[in-house]
Order: structure tokens, then C-alpha cells, then sequence
């Protein structure tokens, strides 16, 4: 390979192409809309060519490979165009591993993919080991290698960096769970977006691992069929549920992240780090320290007995499942954004036994009602956060939890999900604040 073209100029096309020039290759880069200033200054500062605000077919066709950016959706015309013209498209992912030598830990599933990859690498780190952190969470994995040089990579992958990818190995892979979502890049179809993180073991040897859920159906329907000569290790309830047993005969591990999700995403990790080598110690010292980024079943304050908790990463109807399990104490939940084609009725028994009252936060808020009057009695409709907010210690009484879980995207209110998260907090403090001045 001599020369790249990059399609999509935001972190991991940025990070393709800085790798790409370090490496001595020469570099074009093209975004069809608008690259960020910050990217745009990087590309600039490197002395790599780019283009924005469309494609000019002429240019991205000098080279004969193609790095794609995991947001280029596969139907883009300049894709389209690339593949009839006989161009080698490849995933950043791909990119990336062919620069790689270490050990890959990938790690992918429709939730809990960010803690756990967030989980493994404190472990692995506070264990002093030269490990890095990226992927689809905080710098691209191309970017880490133009600038670390870690021995261990911990990878957070999303399906849509599965998608293209051909000699990419992770030596373990963590497959945590399969539910719906996204279906709108795999034509609506279940089997197509399972296949598509099955993608991770595609080029597994007898000498790696594969560490999935073994109580998921979606996985098992698959497994059923599964060809491979990788090393299986399924984990399922019993390893985790009443503690995960540490192998030195000190009982169970303590951990730092609460619920029966994060327990599963624990024992994955627990798995991952004996491949590594880590003493159960070492692996108890990194379990009980670990501090969560925010946005997941985040504790942002207690108003008159009641608790706000900041889950609005919850984009999705599975990780609200997980979130309500979670809850000891009577909910007030606040839902509702983009619907992305959710189905609620998998939430309704554990909304009849756990939610009060539902505060849809919502410029379509029908679906929800639909689906929740028939067990609450108690809904109410606003889009404005810090009422949703107030409205929560309205409608609570000391002991309770007001809840932001929202099972959906949040581009209807706000600009993403940590914008959502951000202003849930801020309206929760200067709520606080406001009681305190009221006595
Ligand atoms: P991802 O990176 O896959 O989006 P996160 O770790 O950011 O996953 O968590 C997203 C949401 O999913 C959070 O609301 C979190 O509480 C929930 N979650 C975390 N782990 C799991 C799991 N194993 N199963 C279901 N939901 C989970």
C-alpha cells in the first residue's frame, strides 16, 4: 500500500490519516459535509490534503485503498461508486490493525460496550501494564497507534466498524449482547445486524478466546450454527448473579458499578483479564476502584429524600430494562426522544411493579403514553428538562428516585445524549439550590 484516500474527516478518519502520513504513505482525505475546526487544524498541521462539503470523484479515485469512516453510511454514493470502480474500501478498524502487533482485546454488543471496555482497561492498567484505550470510546484506535505505543489494545467496536473490515484478529473478543437497534443500517433485518458483530470472530484462531453471553437468545440462535476454531467461553447468570467467585478462595469480588448488567459486563472482564495473566488480586484491586463515566445510572444529587439518577446513555429499550431492574427503590422515570422503532412491551411488567409515574420528555410523546397507560395511571408530558425535573420531586415522595432513562435517541430536544445528561444534572442542582434559598 502507497497511498490512502479517507472518507470522513471526524476522529477516526482524522486518526486514519494521521497514522497513514506516519507512516510514510501518501494521504487524501474527503468529507462530504462540514470537517470541525479542530480536525480541520490537525489535518492542516500534519500537511495532509483534504476536501469538505462534497466528493470529488476525480480526486478520491487516484488511490486504490479506501479507509471508510464508521459514520459513511454504506449506501453513500461516493462508496458506491469507489466499490464499481474495483477500490479496496476497509473499515478504519482495519486500517488500524494492519499497523498492530500487540494484543487486541475487542469488545463489542448493543450495550454496555463503553463500561466494559472502560472496566477492562482500569483493571488491566491499575495492574501496570502498558495498555491503551479507543475504539468507538475516546480516541480512534488508528489515532492511538499514531501516537502510544501501547502493548495491549482494549477496543470498544461498534457493528458499523465490524462492517469492513477483513484480516482485523482481535486474540479475545467480548460479544455481551445482542438486542435491537440500529436496525435502520441492516434493512430493518435482525439476522443482518447479528451477523454483523459476529463480524468479531470472523478471523479467530484455535489459540484465541471468545467470551459472549451465554443466556442471550439472540447469540444462542447463532452459536447454534457457529463455525470456528476459537476458544469458547460463555458466561452466563450463574458465574455473576449471587457475586462473581474469585479464584483465590476470598469469596466474591467487590465491585464499584452497581446492577445485575454490570455484574455480566464484570465477569466478562474477570474472564478477560485471567486470559491476561492477572492474578485474582490484581483483578480484585481494579474492580473495586473503577469509577464509570457519567450518563450511566449516574447518582447526580438527592432533593428532599429524593434521588436524581442520570442514565441518559439508556438510548435504547434494553439498557432501560437494566436500568428499572436495577432500581431498589419506587421510580419516577422520565422517557422519551427519538423513537428509533422501540418496542415497550418487554418493559411493562417491570414498569408495573417498579414506576409510579412517567414524565415523558418528548416532542413525540404518544408512543409512550400508548404503551404506558394501560398500567400508570400517573403521566405527564413536557420538553423542557428542568421541568421534567421539578415535575419529578412533584410527583415523589422521600425514598424515592426520579430516574432519566430514556430508551430513545435524544436529536428531537437536544444535541446528543450527553447534552441531555449535562442539562438533567444542571437542572437537578439549581433545583437543589433553590429548595435550600426556599428552607
Ligand atoms: P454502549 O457503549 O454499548 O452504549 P454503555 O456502557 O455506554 O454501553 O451503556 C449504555 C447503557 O446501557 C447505559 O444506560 C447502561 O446502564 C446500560 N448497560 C450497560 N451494560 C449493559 C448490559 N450488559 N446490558 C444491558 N444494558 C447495559
Amino acid at each position: 500500500m502507497k497511498s490512502v484516500t479517507i472518507i470522513g474527516a471526524g476522529e477516526s478518519g482524522v486518526g486514519a490519516a494521521i497514522l497513514a502520513k506516519k507512516m510514510g504513505l501518501e494521504v487524501f482525505v474527503s468529507d462530504s459535509g462540514t470537517i470541525a475546526g479542530h480536525y480541520k487544524n490537525e489535518l492542516i498541521e500534519f500537511d495532509i490534503p483534504f476536501e469538505e462539503g462534497g466528493h470529488d470523484f476525480e480526486k478520491v479515485l487516484v488511490t486504490e485503498v479506501v479507509v471508510k469512516s464508521p459514520g459513511v453510511p454504506e449506501h453513500a454514493a461516493v462508496l458506491r461508486m469507489l466499490k464499481e470502480k474495483g477500490r479496496k474500501v476497509i473499515s478504519e478498524i482495519e486500517f488500524g490493525s494492519l499497523f498492530f502487533s500487540g494484543l487486541t482485546i475487542a469488545i463489542t454488543g448493543s450495550n454496555g460496550k463503553t463500561t466494559t471496555s472502560g472496566l477492562l482497561y482500569h483493571i488491566l492498567k491499575t495492574a501496570g501494564l502498558n495498555v491503551a484505550l479507543g475504539g468507538n470510546y475516546g480516541k480512534s484506535y488508528a489515532r492511538i497507534l499514531a501516537e502510544e505505543t501501547p502493548e495491549i489494545m482494549v477496543l470498544e467496536i461498534s457493528s458499523f466498524q465490524l462492517d469492513d473490515i477483513e484480516t482485523f484478529r482481535p486474540q479475545i473478543s467480548i460479544l455481551l449482547n445482542i438486542t435491537p437497534d440500529h436496525l435502520d443500517r441492516y434493512e430493518y433485518k435482525m439476522e443482518n445486524y447479528v451477523n454483523s458483530k459476529f463480524r468479531i470472530t470472523m478471523n479467530q484462531r484455535a489459540e484465541d478466546h471468545f467470551i459472549y453471553n451465554g443466556d442471550d437468545p439472540e447469540i444462542l440462535r447463532k452459536m447454534s450454527g457457529f463455525v470456528s476454531p476459537v476458544h469458547r467461553i460463555p458466561v452466563t447468570a450463574e458465574k455473576y448473579i449471587h457475586g462473581i467467585p474469585s479464584k483465590d478462595g476470598s469469596g466474591v469480588f467487590e465491585l464499584s458499578i452497581k446492577g445485575r448488567h454490570n455484574m455480566f459486563n464484570a465477569a466478562c472482564t474477570v474472564e478477560a483479564s485471567r486470559l491476561v495473566g492477572l492474578t485474582e488480586s490484581q483483578i480484585a484491586k481494579g474492580l473495586s476502584t473503577f469509577v464509570n463515566l457519567p450518563h450511566r445510572l449516574e447518582s447526580c444529587g438527592t432533593i428532599r429524600g429524593v434521588e436524581y439518577i442520570n442514565d441518559s446513555k439508556a438510548t435504547n429499550v434494553d439498557s432501560v430494562y437494566y436500568a428499572l431492574d436495577a432500581m431498589t427503590k419506587p421510580v419516577v422515570w422520565i422517557a422519551g426522544g427519538t423513537d428509533k422503532g422501540n418496542d415497550y412491551s418487554v418493559l411493562v411488567p417491570l414498569v408495573r411493579e417498579k414506576v409510579k409515574a412517567l414524565i415523558c420528555l418528548t416532542d413525540y410523546s404518544q408512543k409512550l403514553i400508548d404503551a404506558f397507560s394501560p398500567v400508570l395511571s400517573d403521566i405527564r408530558v413536557t420538553k423542557d428538562v428542568s421541568e421534567a425535573v421539578r415535575l419529578g420531586l412533584e410527583m415523589s415522595v422521600a425514598g424515592d428516585v426520579v430516574l432519566l432513562s430514556p430508551a430513545c435517541a435524544s436529536f428531537d430536544l437536544f444535541k446528543n445524549y450527553i447534552d441531555r445528561g449535562d442539562k438533567f444534572r444542571k437542572s437537578v442542582t439549581e433545583l437543589a439550590e433553590k429548595m435550600i434559598s426556599v428552607g
